[in-house]
């Protein structure tokens, strides 16, 4: 029997065409899933009317005979960070716990234009500040994987698109939005086997996303393999001229691209193995990337070994742009223009100042709080050029360095994170968390694009590994090729049942 959640993309676009099922039973399939899986905490909001109804809409298109768009009848969820119309948007956080967009953001109003089904809103880190989706105020989000080594133990599914993840990987969702601000995606996307790409800065639009650290977030995707990740991509890119960082350019037709391309080798493509990333990684994980290194040089890549010296400098310099940044965005919450204002015990405020103080110390979480602290110190007169402007300078070497690589391979291949899930009463300082940001933060300092593959498990604890491919400033067409071409090779089953058999 076919089970209808485990259907990839590519193949429901098929049976909805062939009329083997509808998109009303497809998604009550997903809503099934969803109830059942309620444990993962993935949704914080659910949209299950509107989904039925997106649903309806495809169906009445299938029975007019009329063509289907890109990802009609897909069934996605919408990490919490993009405002949707009418629909609660929380960034995760209490400050915007009553936050109801009267504007719809370009990503989600493009999921709508090309037919897509919202299951509704999924949880994240708040405000995205995160790598566990432990610092939601919506509760954590649970991995649907197992360590084997510990089973009583619950684990994260990454962050800060835990939700999101978490959702793809258990079958609550066939694809979902993310965004990637240091690794958000791809971190994510390797603790839970899913694919997940961050595409060059300026592809996507970033309007109406909840901003974290504007030079940096970049609105990202996820699917459960490459071509799913290629399609819901597709659907997302291009100029907006609503963000004045959006880049004026075609957006190439990557899942047209990865379809006709029957070519299943890497013949003629240079990869670069930069050696910062494979310097302290486990002998699991090192051993699970060098079987992805044979696969690919038996399909004819060619490895090269390449250095980029100051990558050791891309966490601290991150840690100083992002918390920057974020201080500035998120001077908004103020109790007066955006969400919650303090009670107050039901006093008045001694002044305007009490209540800013009050609303944003009861509103924002630790984590929160941790990095508007750091974010002001460094912007603040005496500390500004020490930190800011230097972190400023440094970022631009990390930009030509990669700009360098990229002038003697086509892509640069790493592993995504140091190691697989860890549990979610793992004791880890916040500097132990910010480790976990390592091999993703440098490619949003540089902006270039980057994606997460399964690379395989871990022979112990039976979790998966994520492998990193990053690219030239707006190609992602390399990364996804050559992604699609390894996929094949790793004997990497995640079809959502069998997690929960
Ligand atoms: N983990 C990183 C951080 O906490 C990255 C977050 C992200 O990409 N949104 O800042």
């Amino acid at each position: 029997m076919t089970i209808l959640t485990d259907l990839t993309m590519l193949e429901v676009k098929k049976s909805l065409e062939n009329k083997d099922f509808s998109a009303v039973e497809l998604t009550n399939a997903y809503i099934d899933n969803i109830k059942k899986h309620k444990d993962l905490n993935c949704f914080i909001t659910e949209t299950f009317d509107r989904a039925i109804d997106d649903a309806k809409a495809t169906d009445d298109r299938i029975s007019k005979g009329e063509s289907l768009k890109l990802l009609d009848g897909i069934p996605i969820a919408m990490k919490d960070l993009f405002c949707t119309k009418g629909i609660l948007t929380t960034a995760s956080s209490k400050i915007l716990g009553n936050f109801i967009p009267t504007y719809e953001s370009t990503v989600s109003q493009k999921l709508i234009d090309v037919g897509s089904v919202l299951l509704g809103k999924v949880a994240l880190d708040e405000f995205a500040m995160g790598g566990s989706t432990k610092t939601s105020y919506y509760g954590i989000v649970k991995n649907p994987y197992k360590d084997k080594t510990r089973p009583d133990k619950i684990l994260v599914p990454g962050g800060s698109s835990g939700g999101s993840s978490s959702a793809v990987a258990a079958g609550l969702a066939l694809g979902a939005t993310a965004t990637d601000t240091g690794g958000s995606v791809r971190q994510p996307s390797a603790f839970t086997g899913i694919v997940g790409i961050k595409p060059t800065y300026g592809r996507v639009s970033r309007w109406g996303c909840v901003a974290f650290a504007s030079s940096l977030d970049t609105c990202s995707v996820m699917g459960r393999n490459v071509i799913d990740a290629a399609l819901m991509l597709q659907a997302v890119s291009g100029y907006d001229e609503k963000d004045s960082t959006s880049f004026k350019s075609d957006v190439p037709n990557w899942f047209d691209d990865l379809q006709k391309n029957s070519d299943q080798s890497l013949k003629g493509i240079k990869i670069g193995l930069p050696k910062e990333y494979f310097e302290n990684i486990s002998e699991e994980l090192m051993n699970v990337i060098q079987a992805r290194i044979n696969d690919m040089k038996n399909l004819g890549a060619e490895f090269i070994d390449i250095s980029l010296p100051s990558t050791k400098y891309a966490l601290p310099v991150y840690y100083i742009i992002a918390p920057a940044e974020a201080s500035a965005n998120l001077a908004r919450y103020d109790g007066v223009r955006f969400g919650f204002r303090s009670l107050n015990d039901n006093k008045e405020f001694e002044s305007l100042n009490d209540m800013y103080i009050k609303t944003r110390t009861e509103g924002f979480g630790e984590e929160v709080k941790r990095r508007l602290m750091i974010g002001t110190a460094v912007l603040s007169s005496g500390m500004y050029d020490h930190y800011f402007l230097k972190a400023a300078k440094v970022r631009r070497i990390i930009s030509n360095e990669f700009a360098d690589a990229f002038s003697k391979v086509d892509v640069i291949m790493t592993p995504t994170a140091t190691g697989g899930a860890f549990a979610v009463d793992d004791v880890m300082s916040p500097i132990d968390m910010y480790m976990n940001d390592v091999f993703t933060v440098a490619s949003n300092l540089a902006g270039v694009p980057a994606i997460s593959i399964p690379a395989g498990n871990d022979s112990k604890t039976g979790l998966p590994f994520g492998m990193q491919l990053i690219g030239k400033m707006f190609d992602e067409s390399s990364i996804l090729r050559t992604a699609n071409i390894v996929e094949k090779t790793v004997a990497f089953d995640n079809r959502p049942s069998k997690l929960f058999c």
